[in-house]
């Protein structure tokens, strides 16, 4: 497999031996308890539907794949792990700072906010004795800046921090961060990966197998485990995985052009299916979110269908995140439509807005 380009793993990777009579993908197995004695025994420990997703994803991200109940569940048990020492955190999901915010209230974890593009910044953060862990979320969310994960891996090692990076947003097709030198990946499988608003789960992924022990016995442990019917909607999800990305892609950055000639501040990481734009008030924001009849207004991304969001309607977003901007999740379908959608959502801005949709 390793061999195969990604585009061909994404398909082939994680599937039944092929022998007569084998099912060409893998059945939903559900099942609490296995007859003992066998290398299964019991539900919360393995699941064969877990496992066929696990070595897909670790296939695709070079590295051995854990799957959870969500990408919040797989962030916890990562903090989890971490004890007495800080964090240093760039411009991260909102639940990733909930969590980190959380934790150093209670004592348990004291965190640092930096800012990723910042390489000075970083370093003199990660050099401080007691941080054990750089988090790193590329490109940021969703302020939609790109971190320069190299110089920032190497940076954290020179200084004996272990790095984990948060891959949603671009996924394994487009960035593949174990391969540049990272310890950890972590996905909210909800998005991309599974691709189509339908499933939340999420994953870890590491290449050295003491620290796979370590996590698949703290999932044992902690039963932050997926059901086998969302690892198999997952998995059929990540089929797709190429051809969405690379027409989403496509989509974003023909959009992101026609909102530029149109003269919107556009804020685009050059890669993958997510764009931002920052209208000049809330308002504004509001009535763009209102006036689109094609694109959604809703929280999440990665889905085939496109989304937007002003992310500041939520209380828990970063008070740096400017009021008017909106987080655009450019799906498949069609450029012309989700141009003239968007084009006449943002230049009919101010007019009056009916409620029929
Ligand atoms: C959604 C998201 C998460 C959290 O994942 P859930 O599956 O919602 O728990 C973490 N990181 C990023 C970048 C996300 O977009």
């Amino acid at each position: 497999m390793e061999q195969l380009s990604p585009a061909t793993q994404v398909v082939h990777a994680g599937r039944p031996l092929k022998v007569p009579d084998a099912p060409l993908n893998t059945p939903i197995t559900m099942a609490s308890t296995y007859v003992g004695g066998g290398e299964f025994e019991y539900g919360r420990w393995t699941n064969p539907t877990w496992t066929a997703f696990e070595e897909a994803l670790g296939t695709l991200e070079g590295g051995h794949a854990l799957a959870y109940s969500s990408g919040q569940a797989a962030t916890a048990v990562l903090l989890d792990l971490v004890s007495d020492s800080t964090v240093v955190c760039g411009q991260a999901y909102s639940g990733t700072i909930g969590q980190l915010a959380d934790l150093q209230l209670r004592e348990r974890l004291r965190s640092k906010l930096v800012d990723i593009t910042d390489l000075d910044e970083v370093a003199a953060a990660v050099d401080d004795d007691d941080v054990a862990l750089l988090w790193i979320e590329s490109p940021t969310n969703p302020g939609m800046e790109v971190a320069d994960l190299p110089a920032l891996i190497k940076l954290a090692h020179d200084a004996g921090v272990r790095v984990v990076v948060d891959n949603t947003f671009a996924t394994p097709l487009l960035q593949r961060p174990l391969e540049l030198g990272a310890d950890i990946v972590v996905h909210s499988v909800t998005k991309f990966l599974a691709g189509h608003s339908d499933v939340t789960m999420g994953a870890v992924v590491v290449s050295d197998e003491e620290l796979f022990k370590v996590l698949k016995g703290r999932r044992d442990l902690l039963g932050a485990i997926p059901g086998p019917f969302e690892a198999w909607l997952a998995l059929r999800g990540l089929r797709t995985l190429a051809l969405r990305v690379e027409r989403a892609s496509a989509n974003a950055r023909e959009l992101a052009s026609r909102l530029r000639e149109a003269g919107v501040e556009v804020r685009d990481p050059g890669f993958g299916a997510m764009l931002a734009i920052v209208m000049p008030t809330a308002e504004a924001g509001e009535w763009v979110e209102r006036r689109v009849r094609l694109w959604t207004h809703a929280t999440s991304l990665g889905g085939v269908e496109s989304t937007l969001e002003r992310r500041r309607r939520w209380v828990s977003e970063s008070p740096d995140v400017p009021e008017g901007l909106l987080r655009l999740s450019v799906g498949i379908e069609d450029v012309e439509d989700l141009w003239a959608d968007l084009d006449q959502a943002i230049s009919a801005k101010g007019e009056e807005i009916s409620d029929e949709r």
